[in-house]
């Protein structure tokens, strides 16, 4: 899915995390990660996050949808945001970001290798940057807004 894609889903989950069942820690920092983490895992593609945290050249060592996209690196993460934090609820918010990406990835033809190295694939019907995508990406953004307001 494309990155606008990720972003409005992982924050219209963020946002509802916060509306159900309160957070005892600032909910703007804690939808901030969950953004961050939302973009983490294209770390191995020529995205938006690799260019700006020049990361890029992480791509060149990992394929794209490999792993990256599985759920060692998102263990990995959870466990980093609660090491510089202290806090297990920061590391919920890359939880809820990086999940969030594989999940609609996982929506896609190409599909996501969720226990990488294990090759087995879960995929769906839609491409990425299709007319699906766009639509996801402006449902949950319109369902972000009405969240926020
Ligand atoms: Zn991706």
């Amino acid at each position: 899915m494309m990155f606008l894609t990720h972003i409005s889903f992982a924050l219209f989950i963020g946002i509802l995390k916060i509306r159900l069942i309160p957070l005892p820690i600032d909910k703007y920092l804690f939808l901030a990660i969950v953004v961050l983490a939302a973009l983490l895992p294209d770390l191995d593609t020529q995205s938006f996050i690799s260019k700006k945290s020049r990361l890029g050249f992480l791509r060149l060592f990992f394929e794209h949808r490999g792993f990256f996209h599985s759920i060692l690196p998102m263990v990995f993460f959870m466990i980093l945001a609660f090491l510089i934090t202290g806090n297990p609820y920061y590391s919920l918010a890359v939880l809820i970001g990086f999940a969030s990406h594989l999940v609609f990835d996982s929506l896609t033809k190409k599909g996501v290798a969720w226990f990488w190295p294990s090759k087995l694939r879960i995929r769906g019907k839609f491409r990425t940057g299709g007319l699906i995508d766009w639509g996801l990406f402006l449902g949950f953004a319109i369902l972000d807004l009405f969240l926020i307001l």
